[in-house]
């Protein structure tokens, strides 16, 4: 459909979005603050529940966050919520690490519950890979419905309702991505 990005195709650990065109999402994605923490440059970061930071600095006069220079005053913000643009654009978080990986499917091995509507917990990363054939990965709520295939893996966001559908042959695998310090 797009193959503007196929320059980073190759690269299997690549954890850049590959497949969705950012132009395609409708909906901001809503992840609630569950912790915060100073950046290299001693700026504050809120981490999000998809996993993403997002800079909530005190800078005036430009940011207004003094709030964010004591610990009450992040306490206070814990559980709210802030839209992700990361999330927007597929992006797997730079610290994530795969921590499981299905066994390779065919169309006719395949969960049926694939093909349904299903979504990862939160903080869940996932990389549909297509190792034969082609599928197709639909996400209503986006109105996104994508063909993937060997140089067009799929990104899985957290929380998000999706569903597959093979088109034909097909081998492919999953993988999931997780922080690193919630390995067990
Ligand atoms: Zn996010």
């Amino acid at each position: 459909m797009v193959s503007s990005k196929r320059e980073e195709e190759n690269n299997a650990c690549d954890t850049r979005p590959l497949a969705l065109p950012v132009n395609q999402n409708k909906y901001p994605m809503n992840r609630i603050i569950t912790d915060f923490k100073l950046d290299g440059q001693g700026d504050w970061t809120a981490i999000l529940s998809c996993g993403h930071p997002q800079h909530t600095r005190h800078r005036p006069p430009f940011e207004n966050r003094s709030w964010v220079l004591s610990q009450d005053g992040r306490n206070s913000k814990i559980g709210e919520i802030l839209n992700c643009v990361r999330c927007d654009d597929f992006e797997i978080p730079s610290d994530f690490v795969r921590f499981k990986v299905t066994p390779e499917f065919s169309e006719d091995t395949m969960p049926e519950g694939l093909k349904n509507n299903h979504q990862t917990g939160s903080g869940i990363w996932g990389k549909i890979v297509v190792l034969e054939g082609a599928l197709i990965y639909q996400i209503k709520s986006k109105n996104i419905n994508d063909e993937l295939s060997p140089d067009r893996p799929g990104i899985i966001v957290p929380e998000l309702s999706h569903s597959i559908e093979p088109r034909g042959p097909l081998r492919f695998f999953i993988e999931f991505y997780k922080r690193v310090a919630d390995r067990e």
